[in-house]
């Protein structure tokens, strides 16, 4: 299994930290669809393409060695809790930056967030490949503040 950094993928993900895995191969007894393959010094092989998140295998390894390293949200969950830090970014003129990945993969997700931070006077930045149909990048133009390419 080789571990991924977040938002590769437009899925949650599952990260395996090997240093904490004490080979108890309780992931493989439990999960449904066989994605585990032991090796004989550690368990690496992880199959993606097998994997349907159900979490069986987050939820029973014992030493945090797979965990949940992204999760589904709401555009409102996500301004809830850029909210958190409401006074930071008035007192600094800082903001929101959206990320990925690749951030405009997900545009209408990305647009709800930036016209609701947006009307409460929240900076935005976006850090985009702009890698996607011109006309994504029309529709996100006059919501972006700054550009990081
Ligand atoms: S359940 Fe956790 S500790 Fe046990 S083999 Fe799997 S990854 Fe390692
Ligand atoms: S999340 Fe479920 S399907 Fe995916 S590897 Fe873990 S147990 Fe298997």
């Amino acid at each position: 299994m080789v571990p991924q950094p977040e938002s590769n993928s437009p899925r949650e993900e599952i990260q395996y930290f090997k240093s904490k895995c004490a080979l108890c191969l309780k992931c493989i007894e439990v999960c449904p669809e066989e994605a585990f393959t032991l090796t004989l010094d550690g368990i690496k092989e992880f199959d993606r393409s097998k994997c349907t998140l159900c979490g069986e295998c987050v939820k029973n390894c014992m030493y945090d060695a797979l965990v949940f390293v992204s999760k589904s949200m709401s555009p409102e969950e996500v301004v809830r809790v850029v909210l958190q830090d409401e006074d930071y970014y008035r007192n600094s003129g800082g903001g929101l930056t959206i990320s990925g990945g690749e951030p405009l993969l997900q545009k209408k997700f990305v647009m709800e967030i930036f016209q609701r931070t947006k009307s409460l006077g929240i900076h935005n930045a976006i850090d985009t490949a702009a890698n996607v149909r011109w006309e994504d990048l029309q529709d996100v133009l006059p919501l972006v503040e700054f550009w990081c390419c």
